[in-house]
Order: structure tokens, then sequence, then C-alpha cells
């Protein structure tokens, strides 16, 4: 992944009604690509020619916290897809069925985290060691600094989204997991 906002795989009114347009672009267009330029402003010559991963990694301060946000929205948008939803199949089931009992426990971890979160943050489901797990983070933090494999991510700051649910943070998350979650790339990170 380049220092860069990911060209998104769809339009942006493409996960209406589950995720409005308008949700969408406030939170691409303004959170993201703002982002993006103050990490501009604090990049090094020569930095933007690296990988994301590789700059998160040695940021700290406001520099980190722009940089790991560049790349936790990245991983987020990719995180959901038009037509998401439903359960996953193959070796990733069977992983979630091993490490959670089944995919509704994993539904029950997922909500239960990004409705426990205190403020704002980051829902994820990681392969830490062999085995998956959900884990939190909190404002910017971000998996890739420890040593769990991110596979999913659900965004859970206020702005992702507010203007759908107002505050009702549990009913975005159940919508997310029943339209937007795209099983496919968390089976693509479990491959790769
Ligand atoms: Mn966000």
């Amino acid at each position: 992944m380049k220092v860069e906002v990911i060209e998104l795989p769809y339009a942006q009114d493409a996960l209406a009604p589950a995720m409005s347009e308008r949700t969408f672009s406030f939170h691409y267009e303004k959170h993201h690509k703002g982002y993006m330029k103050k990490l501009e402003a604090a990049l090094e010559a020569g930095e933007a020619d690296k990988p994301l991963e590789e700059v998160v990694k040695a940021a700290s301060g406001g520099k980190f916290n722009n940089a790991a946000q560049v790349y936790n929205h990245n991983f987020f948008w990719t995180s959901m897809k038009p037509g998401g939803g439903g359960d996953p199949s193959g070796d990733l089931k069977d992983a979630i069925d091993r490490d959670f009992g089944s995919v509704d426990k994993f539904r029950e971890a997922w909500k239960s985290a990004g409705t426990g979160q205190f403020g704002s943050g980051w829902v994820w489901l990681v392969k830490d060691g062999d085995k998956l797990a959900v884990t939190t983070t909190s404002n910017a933090e971000t998996p890739i600094t420890g040593s769990a494999k991110p596979l999913l991510t659900i965004d859970v700051w206020e702005h992702a989204y507010y203007l759908d649910h107002q505050n009702a943070r549990g009913t975005y998350i159940d919508v997310w997991l029943e339209k937007l979650i795209n099983w496919d790339f968390a089976a693509a990170n479990l491959a790769g």
C-alpha cells in the first residue's frame, strides 16, 4: 500500500442505503483526505515513495496519527462492499468456527467490541499467531504496530455513522454486519 488514499473499488453511493452517499462522501472526502493532507505536510523527502505501513510504524505523535488514520481508512473502505454481508465460507469460516464457536458468536463479539469501545476507535478482526481474534484500538491506533495481522476493520468514530444513525452505534454495527461486511477481503488477507 503506497502513501495515499486508495482509489475506491466502488462508487460513493454504492453502499446506500446501508451507508448513505452523504455519510460516505463526508467520510472519504473530508475526513480521510483531511488526514492525508496533514500527513503530506509532515512527510520527509522521499518518504511518500515508501510503503504506508513502514511510514506508520516509524512515525510518532501527530504524524503517526495522520499516517495511521490514512492506513486504517484505506483498510476500512475495502472491508466493505456493495452487496456485502452474509456468511464467510471456506478456510475463513472454518477458522471463525474454531476460534469464536460460530459466525453468530463472531458477530456478537464484533458488536460487543464496537459498542464497548469508549470514545473513538476501531474494531478489528486479526490473526494473532495461529488464532483469529476481535480487538479494538483507540483513536488512530492500529494493529500493524504490533504483531497481529489485520483481516477486517470497522470505523466506530462517530463521524462514521452519525449522519445515518445519530448516536446509535449498535444499529450502525448491525447494518454493517448484515449488508456491508466484505468477507472476501478478510479471506484474501487470511490467505495472504
Ligand atoms: Mn473515519
